[in-house]
């Protein structure tokens, strides 16, 4: 059986000095503490659980950094932000997007990601109107790259509360709810070890109350995670109140039976009631903060939420930034600003780095619909290794390591990645890295060429 050495690993959130992990189909089999190598073992340095990212749109990578500037607009906010968005996802076809992904999955990997899950809703290929082909790029790019994917397709069907139809830019996402449902059985069908499927609705504003209902019967009865998007800018907020008479939170708690296997985006605009009550319900709020800063979508009330037992997933939603650890730099930094303190999310423990970690690790690992979150026999063998001697590193105690991996650094020690018992990265670099780069670089290029053109 093959096996992994290293110097030290946390196990179970306990570190432990030389250990041996045995793996055995994509699994951890058994765990050695104390053991001592064997003459011809190679012995690695750190290794720690890989983060689940709970929420990425891979197609957005190609807008990264394309959106800095300011407009014609008076005011340049997530709304102008999101027509550039839908100018982008109207040029994507299943070549364009499989090298998107790929790109973003290696980033993800290399970055500390060692699964993530996809919140789908390109659901027509521009041009030829196929139906699961962007689906398919989508699996494709994850089965290369070998990160871990939860497939998450979301039903949109109109343009807004007060508009039925879909614009004619949001023509491609949009489904019926049986259409969408028989996408979603498709996709199960599909599913193979390795590959999870959970479901979702693109957020209250673009479905109806039927449909959403139906939605979350279908993860009620299949058991598997329920995402949205909810309440992430205040124009939201005041639509749902005009519309439907109740904040998009309150709405929802009202009209849905959300529970532990909710996985709720956002959540940026919450009074202390809603957060009371989602709080009680078990319910993941993903936190996405590169993004929630980037589209100035405001602050998470993250000490209240924390104080009140609530759980956290991160995702890099729009991917302006491909990094675990700075997510939750940035979680914490914002409160940090916000409240002039410091240390903010180690609320009753002493160690903010490793509390924000641990939580990202169990949250991530609900809202994909995936046993683990910590390292322990029989957990998936999704694992990073960092390396020991990285000045970053330097000096640190056990308890220490996870507050320098989150605060200290902006180039990371990850020295290796496995997932699914298979190492994705070795010497900090994937193997399709040129070759995922420079199909990324024609691609971008050609939508850049597009845009100048059009
Ligand atoms: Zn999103």
């Amino acid at each position: 059986m093959p096996a992994v050495f290293a110097r030290k690993a946390l196990i179970q959130g306990d570190w432990a000095r030389n250990v041996r992990l045995h793996i055995d189909a994509g699994r951890i089999a058994r765990v050695d503490v104390e053991a001592a190598p064997a003459a011809d073992e190679s012995v690695l340095g750190i290794v720690v659980p890989g983060l689940p990212n709970a929420h990425s749109h891979a197609f957005q990578r190609a807008l990264a950094g394309h959106a800095e500037y300011r407009g014609d607009d008076e005011q340049d906010t997530f709304w102008t932000w999101r027509e550039r968005m839908y100018r982008l996802a109207g040029r994507i076809d299943a070549a364009a997007l499989a090298a998107i992904a790929r790109q973003a999955y290696i980033e993800m990997l290399s970055s500390g990601y060692t699964a993530v899950a996809e919140f789908h809703y390109l659901h027509r290929e521009p041009g030829s109107g196929d139906r699961r082909a962007l689906f398919d790029a989508v699996r494709s790019a994850a089965d290369e790259t070998g990160i871990r994917l939860t497939y998450v397709p979301v039903l949109y069907e109109r343009a807004g509360f007060d508009n039925p139809r879909p614009q004619p830019q949001q023509h491609g996402f949009a489904l019926s709810i049986d259409e969408f449902l028989e996408h979603y059985e498709e996709a199960k069908s599909h599913a193979h070890d390795g590959m999870n499927v959970a479901i979702g609705v693109h957020s209250l504003r673009a479905v109806c109350a039927e449909s959403l209902a139906r939605v979350a019967a279908a993860a009620r009865s299949d058991a598997c995670p329920m995402h949205i998007h909810i309440a992430e800018q205040q124009g939201e907020v005041d639509q749902c109140l005009d519309a439907l008479g109740l904040r998009p939170i309150e709405w929802l708690l009202e009209n849905a039976e959300v529970d532990s296997r909710w996985c709720l985006v956002h959540a940026t605009h919450m009074t202390d009631q809603e957060l009371e009550r989602l709080s009680a319900t078990g319910a993941i709020v993903c936190l996405c903060p590169s993004t929630e800063a980037n589209l100035g979508d405001g602050l998470f009330a993250l000490r209240r939420w924390l104080s009140a037992g609530g759980r956290i997933a991160i995702g890099s939603d729009s991917h302006i930034s491909i990094n675990p650890f700075e997510e939750l730099r940035w979680l914490e930094y914002g409160q940090r600003l916000k409240t002039r303190s410091r240390n903010v999310a180690a609320i009753g423990r002493r160690h903010t780095g490793r509390r924000l970690f641990e939580l990202a690790a169990e949250g991530g690992a609900l809202a994909c619909g995936l046993p683990g979150g910590e390292l322990r026999a029989r957990a998936p063998a999704d694992f990073l290794v960092l390396d020991d001697h990285n000045p970053m590193l330097s000096g640190h105690s056990d308890e220490s390591i996870l507050d320098a991996l989150v605060f200290s650094g902006f180039t990371l020690p990850i020295d290796r990645v496995m997932v699914d018992g298979n190492w994705q990265l070795v010497d900090g670099r994937h193997r399709s890295r040129e070759y995922a780069r420079s199909e990324f670089n024609r691609v971008v290029r050609s939508f850049l060429a597009a845009e100048s053109g059009s």
